[in-house]
Formats: C-alpha cells, sequence, structure tokens
C-alpha cells in the first residue's frame, strides 16, 4: 500500500526502477565542534559509536564498502554515505579521494555527504557537483531543530541561519539537500518542532531526516538525563509528534527517515521502547491512517 508520505524508497524507485540501499561509511574527518575549531564537547547528544558501524575501526573506504555488501545476500546498486562525524571537514584533495574511492565501485550509484551547515566551502560544493552528472549526490545537512534557543542548548556550535544559508549556496548545483531533525530536544514544544517543519518548507530542503532524541551513556546529555532535567519522549508520544511534523511538512520532501536506530544498543540510556524500528514506522503509518491524513494536510491547500 502507498505510504501518506514521500519514502526515500519512492523516491529512489523513481529515479532508478529498482532497489538502492545506502552503505554507511566512516572516513575519520573529525569534527569541528569536538576539535576545538568550533567546540570542544560536541552536540550534547553526539556518539557517533552509536550510530555507525565502521567508525571505530580502521578500514579503507574500499573494504567498509566490500564488508557492507559481503553482509547482504542479495547484489544491488548503492549509494555511499559518509555518514559519521563531519564529512566535508578536510582539505579538497583529501575529499575528493575518500569520495571517488567510494564512487569507483560500479554498483555505486550515488554518493550523500552528511556535514555540518557551518562546514561547507563553496569549493566542496564545486566538488561535490561535479559528481553530479554521473552519479545522484545528496548533502544531508545536521540542523536538528530551526531555534536557536535550542540550537545553543543543545552546543551545536552554529545557528538556524548558518543552514539556511548552506542551502542556498548549495541550490542550483544539481545536489539534492537533506536535513536531519530531532524530535523531543530539551525545552522544546511541540509547537517548536512543528515550527521546524515550516521552517524547512520555507527554505526549501529536498529531504529530511526525522529522528527522536536520544541519550547515549557517556555523552553530555546523559549527564543531565541521570540528574532528571531531560527526558526523552514515549514511543505514543514520538509517533503523534512525528505525524504532527509530517502533516506540516510539504509533500514534496523526501523522509529520508522517520526514526533512529542505533548499531550497539548497549549505548543507549533512553528511550528504550522494547519495540523495533519496524513497529515504530507502523504505528506512524496506522495513526496517519486514523486520522485520514497525510504528508502536507495541514500546509494551505493540504488535503485532511
Ligand atoms: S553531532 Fe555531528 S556536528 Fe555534533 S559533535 Fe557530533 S559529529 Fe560533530
Amino acid at each position: 500500500m502507498e505510504k501518506r508520505y514521500y519514502t526515500f524508497n519512492r523516491f529512489l524507485r523513481e529515479r532508478f526502477g529498482g532497489p538502492v540501499y545506502k552503505i554507511p561509511l566512516a572516513a575519520a574527518l573529525g569534527c569541528p565542534n569536538r576539535d576545538g575549531t568550533v567546540g570542544s564537547n560536541g552536540c550534547v547528544f553526539c556518539d557517533n559509536r552509536a550510530f555507525s558501524p565502521f567508525v571505530e575501526q580502521d578500514f579503507s573506504i574500499t573494504e567498509q564498502i566490500r564488508r557492507f555488501k559481503a553482509g547482504r545476500r542479495q547484489k544491488g546498486r548503492y549509494i555511499a554515505y559518509f555518514q559519521s562525524y563531519t564529512n566535508t571537514y578536510g582539505p579538497v584533495a583529501r575529499l575528493r579521494r575518500l569520495y571517488e574511492e567510494a564512487l569507483a565501485d560500479p554498483e555505486v550509484v550515488g554518493l550523500s555527504v552528511a556535514t555540518r551547515p557551518d562546514c561547507v566551502p563553496d569549493e566542496v560544493l564545486d566538488l561535490l557537483e561535479s559528481y553530479t552528472g554521473r552519479w545522484m549526490v545528496w548533502i544531508e545537512y545536521g540542523l536538528q531543530s530551526c531555534h536557536d534557543e535550542t540550537l545553543e542548548r543543545i552546543n551545536r556550535g552554529h545557528d538556524f541561519a548558518a543552514f539556511a544559508d548552506a542551502v542556498n549556496r548549495t541550490r542550483g548545483r544539481g545536489i539534492y539537500t537533506g536535513a536531519h531533525v530531532i524530535i523531543g530536544l530539551p525545552g522544546e514544544s511541540a509547537e517548536e518542532v512543528l515550527e521546524t517543519a515550516q521552517a524547512l518548507n520555507t527554505v526549501g530542503v529536498d529531504g529530511v531526516k526525522l529522528h527522536q532524541l536520544q541519550v547515549f551513556r557517556g555523552t553530555p546529555l546523559a549527564a543531565d538525563w541521570e540528574a532528571g532535567k531531560v527526558r526523552t519522549l514515549e514511543a505514543g508520544e514520538y509517533v503523534s509528534l512525528a505525524c504532527d511534523f509530517i502533516e506540516t511538512l510539504s509533500p514534496r520532501v523526501v523522509i529520508l527517515r522517520l526514526v533512529g536506530d542505533v548499531t550497539d544498543d548497549a549505548l543507549l540510556l533512553s528511550p528504550r521502547w522494547g519495540v523495533s524500528k519496524a513497529e515504530v514506522i507502523a504505528a506512524i503509518d496506522r495513526e496517519l491512517e486514523r486520522r485520514g491524513t497525510r504528508q502536507g494536510s495541514r500546509l494551505p491547500g493540504g488535503s485532511v
């Protein structure tokens, strides 16, 4: 059954006519919000070990791709996804070597680069643009919230204007832009979460990745959670807010992800919902069905 929102699978099917899988890659490029350039402590929630399988291992890009493929039964086409830390942080020559090592694989049909919006000089955009004739190229900008007070609270080290500027400089280059958003950030109301959806409509991104606030062992957020200063959402609360977000988001924006998962559950302190990612997605689908709404329903002219 067709979903009530624009899935990444549908987007890929429309362009490639069949399934395409993302290969998560770690390029050891570091992060300016951790090495003292922008900040030293990183974003309060950040622990890259929690969401990337290769982040602490010293495998080349080629070896990471080989291992990923070896773990799959079916052959397919792939998007090389530079996921961990800040994947535009480095000299252009080094970035070129890394990206082109991935693109050299004949089954790789696309490149996706996750980064900070304050870390994309025009030379890096020029490099990524140079691939767009042959490969699908995405830049996924970490944003999390459109509210500067929230960004400060979670120690992002950049403001919303930096994000809008990065998206504007990326536009017109044939590069798809994505935004990462966290639902349930400390101090944010439901209305503020929906204002982020509206801000993304206004700035004009191509895709959004949603996930729940998660508290990982050893992060600054963990200390606040343990002290009772921060809470995470219950599964039902997340489902409801995610549906509200989808209804507020323009139907032309691809939903790249609806809920976060972790590769090492031992690191996760909260929330521990005890349900799989697939079950949360199914609950979101059921809730939209129950409401009779879909992506963009809350917008002027949206069909409720
Ligand atoms: S979330 Fe991203 S920007 Fe923030 S500290 Fe971690 S790697 Fe850096």
